[in-house]
């Protein structure tokens, strides 16, 4: 019973919707859970909710179908990009400390606290999600 969860690209959109709609509990705080999806570091979940446009504090069981798939997706994209660009495996992307310039040269909004949006320009905030350091666009995403 020691399984890992399945990692994005195997996850399913239903499945995870259906995951979902049963968590009463801040959509990044699912993200995180090993025991529910695989291959999500703090970083990753960040950059994804922020492609998919959603706020990480939303209740997971708010999520729609449609939602679903769009972090799913972003997710994928993420993940995609840092394998590419640190030319290794996303095992080794748990914790910041685990990520390589140039992967970190290109992300969108963690650890961009004051600086403008790339979508709309507006200040990114700094806040914590379950004891984590959390970066969000307060106009882009909800
Ligand atoms: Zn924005």
């Amino acid at each position: 019973m020691n399984q890992l969860a399945p990692e994005p690209k195997d996850i399913g959109f239903n499945k995870f919707y259906e995951t979902l709609q049963k968590k009463r509990i801040e959509i990044k705080a699912v993200l995180l859970d090993q025991h529910i999806i695989s291959g999500l570091g703090n970083i990753y979940v960040d950059e994804t909710l922020f492609l998919a446009r959603i706020h990480p504090t939303r209740l997971a069981n708010t999520i729609s179908l449609d939602e679903t798939k769009k972090i799913i997706e972003s997710a994928i994209q993420v993940l995609d990009k840092a394998t590419k660009l640190g030319g290794t495996t996303i095992r080794s992307y748990t914790s910041s400390l685990g990520v390589h310039g140039r992967f970190q040269n290109e992300l969108n909004i963690h650890m961009r606290k004051d600086l403008p949006c790339p979508i709309c320009q507006t200040k990114i905030i700094k806040m914590k999600v379950k004891g984590r350091g959390t970066y969000v666009c307060p106009s882009c995403q909800d």
